[in-house]
Parts: structure tokens; C-alpha cells; sequence
């Protein structure tokens, strides 16, 4: 048996007639960037997540640097993030030409709580929450500190649709939420899209006008924008995607719950699950100290796993003029050595979980 790491198609097959459907309407109704769709959709998912407002855009990347900006960070500026995050997080901040100053993650994988504070100087604007794998961080802490130092708290949901945590959704603890519908997401487009949702009208109105080269009227232009606009086909297709996310999250929680309760080898830590997060599980995510010969292990049996992420932000080539090595956030780099993403995606079937998870069993 095969077993993929990821299997986009399943996700698409499961409502194909409908994806097909309104695909087609699209196509014939000759509107095609900024349209019905796009402001429906926008109405709906913010109703999803619990925001006054949501503006599309065209990547989740878009949404991160363009909350900075519209924030006003910038140069000279500080945003604290967590050091274990997927790249973009990071390059959301520097984009504005600010400073991402780094916190060394928790056991759960999210921004350890513990070490932020220490981390906040004069120049600190921001902190950035990266609610990873789909599990939300732990918010009290943020949203105080937040208060205490007068910071923005922008949330990177680009990995938790629908995640909560105490029962209010990700995205909506602080100034703006970013999500990202890249295909691979929980809630994915067949293309780039992205989104921020805010409760705040300035922001949205900020947005609509920054995504659209900086103009609110036809050819005047405000602000030096950009050309990040969700199209009508992404926004249709979303919106068909969306009302089938409770579908959608049960199933990635069914999953995950299966992993959690049948993985049983000593040589793998399983990911915990934090007190009052409800994770959406967009990662199952274990760690193993030989993970080479595991992958090894698993792809001879047919199995596909992925890294997230291989490289720490402060290790890679973009990011050397930080002046950070080796050593400098010893937590970031013993997870990107060790972590391992298992198959789990809408679509999988019982039989290759099961398959998964005897060959896990079986390493040894
Ligand atoms: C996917 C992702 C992004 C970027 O989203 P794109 O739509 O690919 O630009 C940002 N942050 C995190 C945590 C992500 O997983």
C-alpha cells in the first residue's frame, strides 16, 4: 500500500460536483477578480471565525505583511514571534523592514508564554502568535501583556481554521487575524488566497484599500499598495469548501484522535494536547531522535511523511544577516531535527491510517 503525505484530490473528489458546479458559474458569469463571490465569501467566513470583518487577499503571506504595515511597523521597529514557525510568519515582519525577535517555543509547539515578556523592549511593537499544526497558543498571557506594554497582537491562523481556544476562534483574540488558503490548508483554495478578519472597521477598510494597489476610487491612489486580490473562482470554490468545515475538522480530529490513541512505540513522542485548545489538527506531528532512519523506514514500506519545517526562520539563508547560529535557540533546533509530519488529510481512509500506524508500531 501507498500512503501520501498529503492527497489534495481527496479532498476535492469528496465534493466534486459542487466544486464543478460553481466553478462553471464562475467562468460564465464574467466576473472574475473582486465580484459577488469574493464579498460573499467574506461575509461568511467572517461569520465562521466570529469577526466583525474579513478582506480577501492573495496569499496568506499577503495578509501577515500587509498587517504590519497597515499597523504601521516598520523600520526600527521589534515583533516578537515564536522561533519555530514556517518562514512566512517571519518574512510577514521583515518585509516591513522591523526586527523579529525571537521566543523559544512550549511543548506544544506554540510561543513559550513563559519567555515573552523578558523578550519585550522599547522598540517592541508587536507579538505575533503562529497558532501552529492547528492547536491554539495559550492566550491569556498574550493578550495581557498586549494590554500591560501597549502592543498589537497580530495571530497567524494560516494552520488553525476554526481552532479555539477557551471557545473563541483563532484569529479573533487580538488586532488582526491572517489565514492563508493555499490547497494544502484545512480550508483550501485550488490556488493562492488569503485573508485577514479583523473587528476593527479601520483595519477592513485599510485592507480593501491597500490590496488593491492603495485605491478605494478607480486610478486614486492613497497609499503605496499592493496587487493582492482573492479572486471570484478561489472565492467561490472557498466558499463551497466552507460549508462543509465541520465535516472538514471532524474528520482531521477523527484522525488525530486514532493516532493519539493507537500510536504505541516508545521511541516516538506523540504531540500533546493543550488544556481548553481544541485543535483543528492541520499536522499530526511527532518527533523521533532517529528521524532519518524512521522516514527511511517508513518510505521503503510506502509511506510519505513530511518535515515541518527542516530549517528554524534564524538558521536559514535568507535570514543570516540576523546574526544568529547554531546554538541560539537550542528548543527551534532540537524540533527541527526531530519533528515528523504523518499523513493526515480529509479523504483518508481507515485502512491506510491503519496501515500507518501498525508500521509505526512496528519500528524498532
Ligand atoms: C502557509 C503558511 C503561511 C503562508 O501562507 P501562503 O498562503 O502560502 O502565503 C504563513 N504562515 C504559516 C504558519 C503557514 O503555514
Amino acid at each position: 500500500m501507498q500512503v501520501m503525505p498529503n492527497r489534495m484530490d481527496r479532498g476535492f473528489l469528496k465534493y466534486q460536483e459542487e466544486f464543478e458546479e460553481k466553478a462553471l458559474a464562475v467562468l460564465r458569469s464574467g466576473r472574475y477578480v473582486l465580484g459577488p463571490e469574493v464579498e460573499a465569501f467574506e461575509k461568511e467566513f467572517a461569520a465562521y471565525v466570529g469577526a466583525k470583518y474579513c478582506v480577501g487577499l492573495a496569499s496568506g503571506l499577503d495578509a501577515l505583511w500587509l498587517a504590519f504595515r497597515i499597523l504601521g511597523i516598520g523600520a526600527g521597529d521589534e515583533v516578537i514571534v515564536q522561533a519555530n514557525t514556517y518562514i512566512a510568519s517571519v518574512m510577514g515582519i521583515t518585509i516591513n523592514g522591523a526586527k523579529p525577535v525571537f521566543v523559544e517555543p512550549d511543548e506544544y509547539y506554540n510561543i513559550d508564554v513563559e519567555r515573552l515578556e523578558s523578550r519585550i523592549t522599547e522598540r517592541t511593537k508587536a507579538i505575533l502568535v503562529v497558532h501552529l499544526y492547528g492547536q491554539a497558543s495559550c492566550m491569556e498571557p498574550v493578550t495581557a501583556l498586549c494590554r500591560k506594554y501597549g502592543l498589537k497582537l497580530v495571530e497567524d491562523c494560516a494552520q488553525s481554521h476554526g481552532a479555539c481556544y477557551d471557545g473563541q476562534t483563532t484569529g479573533t483574540f487580538g488586532d488582526i487575524g491572517c489565514f492563508s488558503f493555499y490547497p494544502s490548508k484545512n480550508l483550501g483554495a485550488f490556488g493562492d488566497g488569503g485573508a485577514i478578519v479583523t473587528n476593527e472597521e479601520g483595519i477592513a477598510a485599510d485592507m480593501r484599500v491597500y490590496r488593491n494597489y492603495g485605491s478605494e476610487k478607480r486610478y486614486y491612489n492613497k497609499v503605496v499598495g499592493a496587487n493582492s486580490r482573492l479572486d471570484e473562482l478561489q472565492a467561490g470554490l472557498l466558499r463551497v469548501r466552507l460549508q462543509h468545515m465541520e465535516e472538514i475538522t471532524g474528520e482531521h480530529r477523527r484522525l488525530a484522535a486514532r493516532y493519539q490513541s493507537k500510536l504505541c512505540n516508545e521511541r516516538l513522542v506523540l504531540p500533546g494536547v493543550r488544556e481548553r485548545a481544541d485543535s483543528v489538527w492541520h499536522q499530526y506531528v511527532i518527533r523521533c531522535g532517529e528521524r532519518e532512519r524512521l522516514m527511511t523506514y517508513l518510505s521503503e514500506h510506502g509511506i510519505g511523511s513530511i518535515i515541518h519545517y527542516p530549517i528554524p526562520p534564524h538558521l536559514s539563508e535568507a535570514y543570516q544577516y540576523l546574526g544568529y547560529g547554531r546554538g541560539s535557540f537550542p528548543l527551534a533546533e532540537e524540533y527541527a531535527d526531530t519533528v515528523l509530519s504523518l499523513p493526515l488529510y480529509s479523504g483518508m481512509t481507515e485502512e491506510e491510517q491503519s496501515f500507518v500506524i501498525d508500521t509505526l508500531n512496528r519500528f524498532c
